[in-house]
């Protein structure tokens, strides 16, 4: 028997911030590790995926190679036989299978996804491509190709995810079983445990969360930030006028946000932070204790990102990627059959 497949990608849009490291790569770390052993694990860059809407192309594979190099400093392991690592695009049957899914997807379906009239409001009429319509097929082939019965899900997956299981059970009624249909988003969410919910706030508008497309940057802090003008960013990060430190995010989000960070930063509970904090007057003080963790921080995960291994990470990925061709090709050949394009 295979071992039941969890599936997750890694969108490379753009460098990433502190809350995509706390929020997102720690914990897609700790699972991987955890589950690998009675699970396959597939963390992938979905690369097909990152000019659905426009992207600078000409940094676009240095920004993926990138992204795979910040995951192997934050502690993905490179040599662990159940985690695959793996660019979507250097498997072709994720192009084919869309096609083909494309043919049995309603346009009305399609169209009623939340998530396209979400973005495509946001852009030019004329720059709204057919990639951007059509990617939740491409999002369902990347689950299906692999038969994953876990994906974790966040708010704004959610309908897409049950578009996949829709279509699988279309292709199945039709053709037999051809794919395994992922779980139910509550299935998903008991799986994967409770969202712990951590949301880092934007230095400048601690109101809004930091985010790595946010336009200025002023309030964000990036993992490729030079540690000094990063201490610098959290120096001038938006508080109050109370002028007593109380953690309170309605009332003082900037600082309960700094709080927030530094007990990230210092790898202390939350509480613990707040304890010794709590009630003092300077603010001064406290921006520069996050401030100096924070380039303390920024400085070790350079020198872990200069010390990865980038022969092992290559290797990794020609080894994950010809695995996952030989899987994806498999589900495919079953498809064409099915569908009549093979004997
Ligand atoms: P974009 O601006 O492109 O939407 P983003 O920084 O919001 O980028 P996403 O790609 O939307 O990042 O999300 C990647 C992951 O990072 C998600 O799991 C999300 O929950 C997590 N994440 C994003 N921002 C934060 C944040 N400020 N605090 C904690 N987690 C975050
Ligand atoms: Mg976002």
């Amino acid at each position: 028997m295979s071992k039941p497949v969890i599936l997750t990608g890694l969108r490379a849009n753009n460098d990433l911030q502190l809350g995509n490291y706390f929020g997102a790569l720690l914990p897609m770390i700790d699972m991987a590790n955890t589950h690998a052993g009675a699970y396959q694990i597939n963390l992938f860059v979905p690369d097909l995926h990152s000019f659905t809407t426009p992207v600078d192309h000409t940094a676009l594979h240095a920004n993926i190679m990138h992204t795979m190099k910040i995951f192997a400093a934050a502690g993905l392991p490179l040599d662990n036989p159940d985690i695959h690592i793996y660019r979507q695009s250097y498997i072709p049957a994720h192009s084919e299978l869309t096609w083909i899914l494309d043919c049995f997807t309603g346009f009305g379906e399609m169209s009623r996804m939340t998530q396209f009239k979400d973005k495509s409001a946001r852009l030019d009429e004329d720059r709204v491509s057919v990639g951007l319509f059509n990617y939740p097929v491409l999002m369902a082939t990347d689950i299906l190709l692999y038969g994953a019965s876990y994906v974790p899900v966040g708010e704004d997956q959610t309908q897409h995810l049950e578009f996949t299981r829709d279509i699988a059970g279309r292709m199945n009624n039709r053709f037999g079983e051809l794919f395994v249909v992922p779980k139910a988003v509550p299935e998903q969410h008991k799986f994967f445990g409770k969202d712990q919910g951590l949301r880092i706030k934007d230095l400048v508008d601690p109101t809004k969360k930091m985010s790595k497309s946010d336009e200025s940057g002023k309030g964000v802090i990036f993992l490729g930030d030079d540690p000094d003008a990063a201490a610098r960013k959290i120096m001038s990060a938006t508080t109050d006028s109370m002028g007593v430190i109380h953690f309170d995010r309605e009332q003082q989000p900037g600082i309960s946000n700094l709080l927030q960070i530094l007990a990230l930063l210092s790898g202390v509970p939350l509480d613990q932070a707040v304890r010794t904090w709590e009630g003092k007057e300077r603010y001064g003080e406290l921006k520069t204790a996050v401030a100096t963790e924070t380039a303390a921080f920024l400085k070790q995960f350079h020198a872990r990102l200069a010390a990865v291994d980038e022969a092992a990470l290559e290797a990794k990925l020609a080894s994950s990627e010809a695995a996952m061709r030989g899987i994806a090709n498999k589900t495919l050949l079953g498809v064409q059959r099915a569908v009549g394009l093979r004997p």
